[in-house]
């Protein structure tokens, strides 16, 4: 533990969007320096930090896939949290302390703000009232690079870099027409780690991705229907073996148990919280829980 250079990832919440086991979505990715930025931040994150002892005030920024509860519903009180309180020599961001960083596709900061604002805008005096912003709460990252748009406004590719942070947010088909992205993130020696958000398989994607990539997060479900908005598990396991070795399926249902079998036959590895993973070698370093 602690060697500067490590690259991890822990896993407070590894379940889908109606889990009432394996928790809403939210990751702690450290960097070197023990830089921490969270991955999404579910409706259960807040509590999920609590009970991993991590205040929002070591968090050094947020990264976003897409907006929805079970990715974003958690950001109000961190929001509040970071603006009203000093907490461990973080002095709170009303008095001149730090602001998060922010880092999303400007498609999804849209949307983000769309579900925050309602909160976020009334901001207390000497503020004019209403006039929070997103950049009230946090430092929001610009994005260094993009791709141009393919067929919608925001369907593009951004880049960004913030602190120790480099990752590349690239469109994905979840919601049809929904901004929604998957992160890939920088690892050092010309590798990286890939999250998917929540997204539908695009299997040229990940074969074309797989020589340079320690670790898949994949969203999973072995629930089948027409008009397919995650990673269904009909489609993983057409993937080869190359490539399923690096999945870790995540994001899955509370029926996990009942098809764990076959996704471990077939070399899958299963994300369960409490995880953590080092994102240089993918390997699975330890399990807080059980
Ligand atoms: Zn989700
Ligand atoms: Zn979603």
């Amino acid at each position: 533990m602690g060697e500067a250079s490590n690259i991890t990832l822990q896993l407070l919440g590894a379940g889908g969007a109606f889990t009432r086991i394996f928790g809403t979505t939210c990751s702690v990715l450290t960097l070197a320096n023990d830089e921490r930025w969270l991955i999404d931040c579910g409706r259960q994150a807040p509590d999920q930090l609590h009970a991993a002892g991590i205040e929002w005030h070591a968090i050094f920024g947020q990264l976003v896939t897409h907006v929805h509860g079970d990715h974003t519903f958690g950001m109000e009180d961190f929001a509040f949290s970071r603006f009203f309180f000093t907490r461990d020599g973080v002095d709170a961001v009303r008095e001149g302390g730090p602001r998060p960083k922010l880092v999303c596709h400007s498609a999804v900061q849209e949307e983000l703000w769309e579900s925050l604002a309602s909160s976020l805008r009334y901001v207390p005096p000497p503020l004019a009232p209403k006039s929070g912003t997103l950049d009230t709460y946090f430092e929001t990252i610009a994005a260094h690079a993009s791709e141009p748009p393919i067929d919608n406004p925001w369907h593009h590719a951004e880049s960004f870099r913030a602190g120790q942070l480099s990752v590349h947010t690239t469109e994905t088909e979840h919601v049809p027409g929904k901004p929604s992205t998957a992160l890939t993130i920088e690892v050092g020696d010309g590798k990286v780690a890939w999250w998917s958000g929540d997204s539908t398989v695009d299997a040229a994607a990940l074969v074309a991705l797989e020589p340079r990539t320690t670790v898949f997060f994949h969203d999973c479900t072995f629930v089948e229907y027409p008009g397919q908005v995650h990673g269904s598990f009909a489609a993983l396991e057409k993937l080869p073996l190359s490539v399923r070795k690096k999945i870790v399926l995540m994001h899955h249902e509370d029926d996990l148990a009942d098809h764990r079998d076959r996704a471990d036959a077939l070399g899958f590895r299963v994300a369960l919280p409490g995880q953590t993973y080092d994102l240089q070698t993918g390997q699975c370093l330890a399990t807080l829980a059980d």
